[in-house]
């Protein structure tokens, strides 16, 4: 009753809260096609030249760019920071 009074949310509970997951990239294995950026919603990544660049802050983990990745270098992982 208090909680709600005060507007706190089950995330904010940290016994509840779901950890945060990110996706990240194998560069030994990223041939740099851009596959991963076109379909991420978030804006999320960057292909620079030959680097793809994760925004973890944006990424929200949702893998879709794991499912269209040709060389199979992205994973979601839950993130530890
Ligand atoms: S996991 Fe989702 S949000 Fe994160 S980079 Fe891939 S498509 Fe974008
Ligand atoms: S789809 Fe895969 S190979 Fe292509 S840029 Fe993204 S991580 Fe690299």
């Amino acid at each position: 009753m208090q909680n709600r009074k005060k507007g706190l949310k089950i995330s904010d509970h940290p016994h509840l809260a779901m950890p945060k997951k990110v996706v990240t990239v194998n560069r030994f294995k990223c041939a740099y096609c851009g596959a991963c950026v076109s379909v991420c919603k978030f804006n999320a990544n960057e292909l620079i030249e030959t680097f793809l660049q994760i925004y973890e802050d944006k990424c929200t983990g949702c893998g879709i760019c794991v499912k269209v990745c040709p060389m199979g270098a992205l994973e979601v992982i839950k993130c530890t920071t």
